[in-house]
């Protein structure tokens, strides 16, 4: 096996065994361009050392001994020599970008007798001295292991002794006096000399890098970033230019195009006379890459074409650092750009224009989740702040206000023109009204499902939930952590992105979906094969999510319906003593449900809406059973408080999300689902008669088999021909009839169901609950981070789809069901309908929509895209 390859050897297909720079140098090495001469040794070298106990691989030194012949033939130098030395870099480059996760050694071949070479040389001892202290101080830090602070301290008592402020102004004496120092510290933590032989150096270097691969900062890193680890880091070995070494010389970094608009002109910054270490270090004032022109005009010149050739050459933006030293251009390094998501999409509409990339690509280059940054406000980049704590990321986006403990608060606030945030422990339907008038909504208990999280990504607020570091008193209005304490009206910061918050106003920057959005979106549109419909319950939701491509309503949950002012209604239904008084409040709710399906029915004219019958249990319209008590035991409670309380006892549950909900709860009343579908028809009738096209899909919640949704479905036939009749005479309105897939038995019989339902809509927030086992509201503040952490989990199942269980559910459903009905329209309306890898899975189902919150509908459209076009495989059209 080859284990080292020289510059001229490689490209840039060759990222798995070369690594990312070591490709990219090989690339542009063959290019032409003017890469110092260099070779790298490969992943598999790196892999084999550790598989062997952190011993070199046989032959791998006798390949560096040759390849270093070679190099210093090319370079007509020796490295180490005392006359005119040839130094060489020595930097890790793993096949995935790991920005300063692993080590770096520079200046490798000074030595006591190399160094009064490059000092002749260069004509520069300071210089000379200084390149080699710095080398001695990296090799002692990261090959050899001695702490950083013992050379830090030596040069600080150097410059205290000297009487000066910085190392800019120690003079060469002073400079070999402190190698003598750095030489002693190496030799009292070793108990041996510094090394002298520069093949001994790099042998020790080689091996330093590879031992990096396996370091804490890199294992950390590739965790966080999901790089796997047994990739193993590359080695290159690279010539040394210098960018210090006088007027004549400088050093920079480019983009070919800027990274922050995306717009398409060379960017960048450059120093004179300084080290690449020092652009980075931003201890000097850089200069515009434009000021080149005057100061290095050939140069500038040799830069810019070299630009061009490497963007025509990678069909994407590259950022570059290149070095001139004494009037010579070289490129240190290249690769394809990090790009902020507004810069990713102007840059892949453009290419698309200038030719040189296609439509496919373009939709490609763009992540669904870069998206979402272009539709929320987002923390300032640049703003500095310290968490307060972490929770969720439930609904992305950045809000600022004060801090508002209920709902009717937060209403109270917004009102006198307050911007709040309403912290909570949990939210439940009844705190609508303060998520509403709240800019964002803060939680200390609940999931990615629960109902905060929930309604908040509806509403495409942000939303932290399950914060468990805040302790909240809602009586005292005021929250712990640790030892802070925050008050109602105190200013806090929410990042619904990264679930921090954050104490006092951070700095908000509000984007600007622009041209390139809607572009990318018409072609990804092109691609896919997926609809893309909404989770909505209100017309401005349903109007807002039509605007972001919403192709219909995939579930309009229904219970908001009966909340609110409307909750004594409910209670009035409840508590009935008569069939009279039931049917007198079950008119009104008909006729107020009446007004909100027009509304939506509007928003959505001319698309399928779907509308899901009532779905909680009936007691979440009931008072805290609790409260109740203690009510009646202070003797508060008056002759409706009694029945409340008693009707909150006859219906209680011990295990609420397993009872008598969904269906089964309009079994045990008929009258509410009746109720529900006459005023949708009826709803759908006065829109048909204001010119309007209807499209009314009914579905039924929670279904187990097909005897419990026949007879469900059976009221819904009758009322609809009741209604068409009455106004049209028969057929006059569109619509189907279907179900929610939501346990696993409805799942496994769905041959079975589809016999009655014409379409199935799969509620996958149930139905993890139920394959798993595992409460949607609870898990992620208890158990859950520690699963992800030890691995048991691959993700939290509620927010990527768990395509090994649910997923085989989800199949078989689809299967079992288009064999009893091969016209069975499918979709999906739980959160995963808006969560890019669960698209693809549903894409490659086969379901004919997903559903998503209004702010997802975009992500939802490329995933979808995305979906198609890696099914269809690369280089095709789809
Ligand atoms: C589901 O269970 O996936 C679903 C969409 O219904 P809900 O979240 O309202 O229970
Ligand atoms: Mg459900």
């Amino acid at each position: 096996m080859q284990y080292v390859y020289a510059f001229e050897e490689g490209s840039k297909e060759q990222k798995y065994v070369l690594g990312g720079k070591g490709a990219n140098l090989a690339e542009m090495t063959n290019l032409g361009l003017p890469v110092p001469p260099g070779f790298t040794i490969t992943t598999e070298a790196c892999n084999a050392y550790m598989a062997h106990d952190r011993t070199l691989p046989d032959g791998l030194l006798d390949e560096v001994a040759t390849r270093l012949a070679d190099l210093e033939t090319k370079m007509g130098k020796r490295l180490g020599a005392d006359d005119d030395p040839l130094l060489v870099s020595v930097r890790s480059g793993a096949p995935f970008s790991m920005p300063g996760m692993m080590d770096t050694v520079l200046n490798l071949g000074l030595n006591d007798a190399s160094v009064t070479g490059l000092a002749k040389q260069t004509n520069n001892e300071r210089f000379a001295y200084d390149s080699y202290r710095r080398f001695v101080q990296m090799f002692g830090k990261i090959v050899l292991d001695i702490p950083a602070e013992r050379f830090e301290a030596a040069l600080e008592a150097l410059r205290h002794a000297r009487g000066v402020a910085t190392d800019p102004e120690l003079n060469a004496e002073d400079l070999a006096e402190l190698v003598e120092t750095f030489q002693g510290i190496v030799k009292d933590a070793t108990q041996g000399e510094f090394p002298q032989e520069p093949h001994e150096q790099l042998r020790y270097a080689i091996e330093a890098v590879f031992q990096s691969w396996d370091g804490r900062r890199a294992r950390d890193y590739r965790k966080l970033e999901g790089i796997p680890d047994d990739l193993g880091t590359a080695v290159n070995v690279q010539t040394m230019v210098f960018g210090n070494k006088g007027d004549d010389s400088g050093t920079g970094v480019a983009f070919t195009r800027d990274p922050a608009t995306g717009e398409h002109r060379p960017y960048g910054d450059f120093l004179r006379d300084a080290q690449g270490e020092d652009v980075v270090a931003g201890i000097r004032t850089t200069e515009p890459l434009d000021a080149m022109a005057t100061q290095f005009p050939d140069c500038h010149r040799q830069l810019l074409d070299t630009m061009q050739r490497l963007e025509n050459h990678y069909r994407d933006m590259c950022d570059i650092e290149f070095t001139i030293e004494q009037g010579r251009l070289f490129m240190l390094q290249t690769r394809v750009g990090k790009r902020t998501a507004a810069a990713a999409l102007r840059m892949a509409v453009d290419m698309q224009a200038e030719g040189l990339i296609d439509t496919r690509e373009a939709v490609l280059r763009i992540q669904p989740a870069q998206l979402d940054q272009l539709l929320h406000p987002q923390f300032d980049p640049h703003a500095q702040y310290t968490p307060l704590a972490t929770g969720l990321n439930a609904s992305p986006g950045a809000a600022v206000g004060t801090v508002t403990f209920t709902a009717d608060d937060a209403v109270a606030r917004h009102e006198l023109g307050e911007q709040v945030i309403l912290v909570r422990p949990e939210t439940s339907p009844d705190d609508l009204h303060g998520m509403i008038a709240a800019e964002g909504i803060l939680t200390s208990r609940g999931g990615l499902v629960s109902h905060a999280a929930v309604v908040a990504r509806g509403m495409g607020k942000p939303a932290v939930c399950g914060c468990a570091a805040l302790d909240i008193d809602v009586h005292a209005r005021q929250l712990h952590v640790g030892d802070t304490i925050v008050r109602e009206g105190d200013l806090i910061s929410i990042n619904g992105t990264t679930g921090e918050v954050v104490l006092g106003a951070v700095p908000v920057i509000t984007p600007e979906p622009t041209g390139p959005f809607d572009t990318i979106l018409e072609w990804a549109d092109g691609f896919r094969r997926l609809g893309v419909r909404t989770n909505a319950d209100l017309p401005n939701d349903a109007i807002v999510a039509r605007q972001f491509g919403a192709e219909g309503i995939g579930l309009c949950r229904t219970e908001h319906m009966f909340l609110g002012d409307r909750l004594p209604i409910v209670q009035r239904y409840i508590l009935a003593a008569n069939e009279a008084e039931e049917i007198a409040a079950l008119d009104e709710l008909e006729h107020l449900q009446r007004a909100d399906f027009v509304g939506i029915l509007e928003a959505m004219d001319g698309l399928p809406v779907t509308v899901r019958l009532l779905d909680p249990p009936l007691h979440e319209f009931l008072p805290d059973i609790e409260e109740l008590l203690v009510q009646d035991a202070r003797g508060e409670l008056d002759d409706t408080g009694r029945r409340l309380l008693h009707a909150a006892q006859q219906w209680r549950e011990a295990n609420p999300m397993l009872g008598t909900r969904g269906v089964r709860l309009g079994i045990l009343k008929p009258g509410l689902y009746r109720t529900q579908v006459r005023a949708l028809f009826d709803a759908a009738t006065e829109r048909k008669l204001a010119g309007g096209d209807p499209h009314v899909e009914v579905m039924i919640p929670l279904a187990v088999n097909e005897p419990e949704l026949a007879l469900a479905i059976s009221w819904v036939r009758e009322v609809a021909e009741e209604t068409a009749t009455e106004t049209y005479g028969a057929g006059g309105i569109n619509y189907a009839v279907g179900t929610m897939v939501e346990t696993p038995r409805a799942a496994l019989v769905a041959d079975e169901i589809a016999r009655v339902a014409e379409f199935f809509s799969f509620g996958t927030n149930d139905l993890t609950q139920m394959t798993f086992g595992f409460s949607r509201d609870d898990i992620e503040g208890r158990f859950l981070p520690r699963y992800l952490e030890l691995h048991l989990l691959p993700a939290n199942p509620f927010e990527t789809l768990d395509v090994d269980g649910v997923g085989k559910l989800v199949r078989m459903a689809v299967e079992l069901g288009r064999a009893t009905r091969p016209d069975l329209q499918l979709g999906i309306c739980g959160e995963h309908g808006g969560d890019p890898a669960s698209v693809a899975f549903c894409h490659e189902v086969g379901l004919d929509y997903v559903s998503c919150s209004p702010y997802r509908v975009p992500l939802a459209r490329l995933a979808a895209a995305h979906a198609a076009l890696a099914a269809a495989g690369p280089g095709s059209t789809a």
